[in-house]
């Protein structure tokens, strides 16, 4: 009998192809080929080999393989088979996630040899008017250890004024220098010795040769937790081992990749969003080829053909950055976990708030619970207190009380940062005569006015229009912004302290500034300042002389429908509450109020994470919610609502069975959004394997019905934004 093999491709589909092996070729799971798709070609992994073709099919040959060995080791390629199954997402797809673009697009799997080029000759020799040459020669010249063609253009140079130059004998090809940014080349240093907490928190770490473990490594903010991290990898790590420390978002910290190269210098390799493809493509050759690299990524890293990895890391394991929101809607710490499993080896997630999902674990003794409840160094941790501002004066959402700490803070040379929600000037834009508030024709919110570029911007859409002076509806100038945004704090900072640096940090000021790092340049200096920001200043930074974190509204999360909002809330709010008084004078944090009543914000104050954690745990197995059940959600958009509503409830009669618990259809909260209309239908059950072999199933169904034109639906498996 011939050889045959089944083979996924890169599309959406939950199906294989089924393909004859020419003789002579030996195929693998695993193993890129190349094979013959309608009247087009195209780049497939195998999946199985030898099967039984249905009868009376006769099977195309596939064309060749890529190369002879498996792109996607065994255990990658079990990992994502799981991934497929328990996140029902096309086995495909899940795939080919896991190879660079380039070997996506069926590029050889090995990296292209780049020119380069050294400079030989002196720009005398060059007409006076090639001004252009000229300045190329010189820019070469700078470049001792030569310089890269690629970046040569990148520089603004042209490839014809390469060749004059090389023509002339001006450059000449050089071999290149080492291409890996400076901090590689940095002497490996010593790290500095842990704290006695530390050690105790660092010798309940099992050892890599233990196998399978994982460990929630509770550690408040500013515990060191990075440090142990640290001395883990550089006292368990043998020198052919591969570790994978995943990170939420990279360019938000790239201290923390610079700690890592101090330590480890060339093992350090990065993974994340901006790379390019060569440089993605020359980090996945290293992991596959079994180099012995200390991976720093993002969530997509967990799904990268390791050979010998032996352990993994996720730090800030209860950002919810490491969930996919679209696509093939995977959690990367969850998923770390299972690979740990399948690779027997240690799993440490740490945190200073972790998720109630990795905690119930904890308490459920699957993961075991390391307590690291000191700051290192000198530091302490901050108090916290909050201010009930019903009936104060607000002055840009900031209380009298809060401008006074803001000023004496910063009369003792110290820093401070405020925290809001929002970016922009004003969430809403109303109109006081007629009532009239600013709604995104596209979408059913409101348009947020962004004073510094005069527009009004939707959040959820790409829709924006100029801000007008007087009400769009009855011209009545009794217009105002309702609420605050990070620009209109900034602006009231400003009147407020007009001899000091206001530094604003979100989404606006670093896009337009490039990135977070040249913004806290400022701040790095020590010298008096205020940040003004959103999230983005709660995640990881190191601001030693922050010594006041002033938290504009803490309400939004209280009373929210999304049950996961106060978990979220609490996290938030403790992350920016752990900014303050890193270093060695102690920090206070304020957090300004309606509910100072309610009880998870009385409990906040006692700055314990874990007895919130407790509290938020014993209201979600009241209210049936994840960890206690497995959670999930269908979510269907379509031109109209009915449409929407139509599919999904196609499959609540699919998914009824017992112990599972259907709710809605319903429309989502904001329900019509870019001008589509959108529902879910949220499924949850105490019976996780049940579920999975119904919603096979129900997506086979689905996959399969003929569908409105415009109309999609898509699977959420442990949904982390439920509205
Ligand atoms: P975490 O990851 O828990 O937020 P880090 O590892 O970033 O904490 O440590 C917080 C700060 O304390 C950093 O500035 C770090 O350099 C410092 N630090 C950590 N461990 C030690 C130690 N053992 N001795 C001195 N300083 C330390
Ligand atoms: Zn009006
Ligand atoms: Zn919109």
């Amino acid at each position: 009998m011939p050889s045959t093999a089944r083979i996924a491709l890169n599309r959406p589909l939950r199906r294989l192809f089924d393909y004859l092996v020419p003789e002579g070729l030996i195929v693998t799971p695993g193993q890129r080929v190349k094979i013959p798709f309608g009247r087009q070609q195209a780049i497939g992994l195998i999946v199985e080999t030898n099967i039984e073709p249905p009868e009376g099919i006769s099977l195309k040959p596939l064309h060749n393989a890529l190369e002879e060995w498996p792109a996607l080791p065994n255990e990658t390629f079990q990992l994502l088979s799981w991934a497929s199954n328990y996140y029902q997402h096309p086995l495909g797809e899940c795939l080919f996630t896991a190879l660079p673009p380039a070997l996506r697009k069926g590029r050889p799997a090995m990296e292209k040899a780049e020119d380069w080029w050294q400079a030989c000759g002196s720009s005398a020799a060059l007409p006076a008017n090639a001004h252009k040459q000229k300045n190329l020669l010189d820019w070469i010249a700078q470049h001792k250890q030569g310089a890269k063609s690629s970046d040569i253009i990148k520089a603004g140079f042209s490839r014809p004024q390469l060749k004059a130059l090389c023509d002339k004998e001006l450059i000449r090809a050089a071999t290149p220098a080492n291409d890996i940014s400076e901090g590689r080349h940095a002497e490996t240093i010593a790290a500095p010795e842990l704290s006695d907490a530390q050690c105790e928190a660092a010798s309940q770490l099992p050892l890599p040769e233990g196998g399978f473990s994982a460990s929630l490594l509770y550690g408040i903010t500013g515990s060191g937790k990075t440090e142990i991290y640290l001395h883990y990898l550089k006292q368990n790590l043998t020198a052919k081992d591969q570790a994978l420390v995943l990170v939420p978002e990279i360019n938000l910290t790239p201290q923390t990749v610079a700690r890592f190269q101090r330590y480890f210098g060339e093992r350090i390799q990065v993974w994340h969003s901006a790379l390019n493809d060569s440089q993605r493509l020359s980090a996945w050759l290293k992991i596959r080829n079994g180099e012995p690299v200390i991976l720093i990524g993002t969530r997509s890293a967990v799904l990268l053909p390791f050979t010998s990895l032996k352990t993994l890391i996720v730090d800030e394991e209860h950002d919810s950055s490491y969930k996919q929101g679209e696509g093939f809607r995977y959690s990367g710490r969850d998923v770390a976990v299972y690979r740990a499993h399948l690779n027997r080896c240690p799993v440490i997630l740490g945190s200073a708030t972790p998720s109630l999902e990795s905690y119930q674990n904890a308490l459920g003794g699957k993961y075991q619970l390391i307590r690291l409840e000191e700051r290192a160094g000198n530091a302490l941790p901050p108090s916290i207190s909050l201010l009930d501002i019903r009936s104060r004066p607000l002055e840009g959402g900031l209380s009298r009380p809060v401008l006074q700490a803001l000023g004496q803070t910063l009369d003792s040379g110290n820093q401070a940062l405020v925290f809001v929600n929002r970016r922009g000037f004003a969430p809403v834009m109303m109109c006081f005569d007629c009532g009239h508030m600013v709604e995104c024709p596209r979408c059913d919110t409101r348009l947020t006015y962004h004073r510094r570029d005069r527009a009004m911007r939707c959040h959820h859409c790409e829709y924006q229009a100029s801000a007008t002076e007087t009400c769009p509806k009855c011209k009545s100038d009794a217009f105002k912004p309702v609420g605050q945004g990070t620009e209109q704090t900034e602006d009231i900072l400003a009147t407020n302290f007009p001899d000091t640096p206001i530094v604003r940090v979100d989404r606006d000021s670093t896009q337009r500034k490039g990135s977070i790092q040249s913004i806290l340049k400022q701040v790095d200096s020590g010298k008096p300042c205020i940040l003004v920001g959103t999230q983005m200043l709660a995640k990881g930074h190191d601001f030693p002389n922050v010594t006041l974190v002033i938290v504009i509204n803490a309400d939004g999360g209280l009373f929210s429908v999304d049950f996961r909002a106060p978990e979220q809330l609490i996290q938030t709010l403790l992350q920016v509450s752990g900014r303050a008084g890193r270093g060695s004078k102690p920090g206070k944090v304020v957090v300004q109020t309606c509910h100072s009543d309610h009880p998870l914000l009385k409990t906040l104050c006692h700055g314990r994470y874990l007895d919130m954690a407790d509290q938020l745990l014993e209201e979600r197995e009241a209210g049936q919610f994840p960890p206690f059940r497995a959670m999930v959600i269908f979510r269907a958009e379509a031109d109209t609502m009915e449409q929407s509503l139509q599919i999904l409830d196609s499959i609540k009669p699919l998914a009824k069975a017992p112990g599972i618990e259907i709710w809605g259809p319903l429309p989502a909260l904001i329900a019509r959004r870019a001008d589509r209309y959108r529902a879910q239908l949220v499924l949850n059950t105490d019976n996780r394997k049940r579920l999975n072999i119904l919603l096979t199933g129900i997506c086979q169904t689905l996959e399969r019905k003929k569908l409105p034109k415009g109309t999609r639906w898509m699977i959420d498996v442990d949904p982390q934004e439920t509205g």
